[in-house]
């Protein structure tokens, strides 16, 4: 990364996840646009280098996505950081049309991202985490074109400030427990997955529960199963079974980009139909390929007559105590919510995450911007939180707009459609300041 702090940035991204790679490569594009289009930004990354939720790149998960959702396609299909240009420099497209599959690895998509960045990387400071976002001291925010970000060395070595005209949020989900359960050595959230688990001697897991009725949670006890040949999985879930993942042509409209628009300019009872009907595409549904592959486990299991994956079904996770090495947890079981005590050697909480929480990052300037009724910020169509008049600064979000943009706010899917309209909008909120600052 080039050592340019001393400079003010059009725009400073939080976070470097898939989010800010595709607006990092939108305003690399847009560069050659024009110098008109030129958008000078930096992008701080806590972890020490890329990584696209690490813990859960499981062998066999594949992506739940089209590899066409990738970071440009949808928005620039000639771009040269498409999936398909990553292929071609890795020479397996080939193989790849070959095997005549739309959903990668994700495996093989982290190698894609990884690919991506490294052609942006002078824009990249990793192991660096951003504390706060401010006014500069003193202003109050008529008299500021910039905002100050205090960014900390993730080694905790030495702290800086970057000055920045906007500032892109994308700083990601934010892991959720079951109530009145804490994480320890022996208590896991998905997200920490591997990680754990590489620390752990496979011999000492003889009982192992995972939580979750979604797409993590079948993942890990499928992986669990294979890896642990000699073990006990319990998959302890809230529902009677895994649901399917919704992945038909008429449900996946819902991803569309054009669905953005109906979801913001629509009524709040047409946002309440697209959640209601809607949900089983993504939240708390498993892909239909694993589901199956699960069960046929379940049912070899039967013809030999015996058991290692166990379903507590309608079953919740109540309580957590620690005895010795073994971790007993209090369920509620089945339809009569019958309470149980089972110990386990480790027991993973795949229970999802919550949406993206920006008000910390911005302590005190949080106050200039605007909440709707319920709380929650109110949001502009290119993705900028709505402040009261006199900010002159742009502060966007990746995330954490499930209320406003809709169903995609979390995910991949209308990644390049996103930050290309991000990157617009900067462009056209500095022409339009830049003019009404001309003399007349
Ligand atoms: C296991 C898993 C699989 C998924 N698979 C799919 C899929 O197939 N398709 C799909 O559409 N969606 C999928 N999702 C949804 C997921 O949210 C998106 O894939 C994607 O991660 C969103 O990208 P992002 O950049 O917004 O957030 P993230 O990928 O979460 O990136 C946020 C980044 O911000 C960094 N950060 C946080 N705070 C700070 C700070 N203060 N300073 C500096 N850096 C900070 C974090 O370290 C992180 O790298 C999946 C989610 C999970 C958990």
């Amino acid at each position: 990364m080039s050592d340019r702090e001393h400079e003010t940035y059009d725009v400073v991204g939080i976070g470097f996840g898939p989010s800010n790679l595709s607006l990092a490569i939108a305003l690399e594009e847009s560069r050659a646009n024009g110098p008109e289009k030129e958008i000078d930004g930096l992008f701080f990354e806590r972890q020490p280098r890329f990584g696209w939720h690490r813990n859960m790149l499981l062998p066999s998960a594949t992506m739940q996505i089209s590899f066409l959702k990738d970071l440009v396609t949808f928005r620039n299909p000639t771009s040269r950081f498409s999936f398909i240009s990553y292929l071609h420099a890795s020479g397996r497209l080939p193989q790849f049309v070959n095997n005549q599959d739309f959903f990668p690895t994700r495996q093989e998509f982290h190698q894609y991202l990884e690919w991506a960045q490294s052609q942006v990387a002078d824009r990249i400071s990793y192991g660096s985490e951003v504390l706060s976002v401010r006014l500069p001291e003193g202003t109050l925010p008529e008299q500021s074109d910039t905002l100050l970000l205090d960014v900390a060395d993730a080694s905790g070595q030495g702290r800086r400030t970057v000055e920045t005209r906007n500032v892109v949020i994308s700083t990601g989900l934010v892991p959720s427990m079951p109530e009145g359960t804490e994480r320890d050595e022996r208590v896991w959230h998905s997200s920490e997955f591997l990680a754990r688990y590489r620390r752990t001697n496979p011999a000492e897991l003889r009982r192992v529960a995972v939580v979750g009725a979604g797409q993590s949670a079948a993942e890990i006890a499928r992986f669990l199963y294979d890896e642990l040949p000699h073990a006990q999985v319990y998959a302890v879930i809230p529902s009677y079974g895994y649901a399917v993942a919704d992945d038909t042509p008429y449900a996946n409209q819902i991803f569309d980009p054009a669905a953005v628009d109906d979801y913001y300019f629509g009524t709040e009872q047409t946002r309440e139909a697209f959640w209601r009907y809607h949900r089983n595409t993504n939240y708390s549904v498993v892909d239909d390929e694993v589901i199956r592959d699960l069960y046929r486990r379940t049912y070899a299991d039967e013809v030999q007559d015996v058991q290692r994956l166990h379903f507590l079904n309608l079953t919740r996770v109540t309580g957590v105590k620690r005895a010795g090495t073994e971790t007993r947890v209090t369920l509620q079981v089945g339809p009569d919510s019958e309470v149980r005590e089972l110990d386990f050697d480790v027991l993973v909480c795949a229970t999802g995450y919550k949406s993206m929480e920006p008000t910390e990052l911005l302590g005190d300037l949080d106050r200039h911007c605007l909440r709707d009724e319920s709380g929650r910020y109110r949001v502009e169509r290119d993705y900028r939180i709505v402040t009261a008049p006199e900010m002159r600064c742009g502060i966007y979000l990746q995330g954490g707009t499930e209320h406003t943009h809709g169903l995609t706010s979390s995910l991949l899917s209308n990644l390049a459609i996103r930050s290309g309209e991000i990157a617009e909008s900067i462009v056209t909120r500095r022409a339009e300041q830049r003019l009404l600052r001309r003399p007349c």
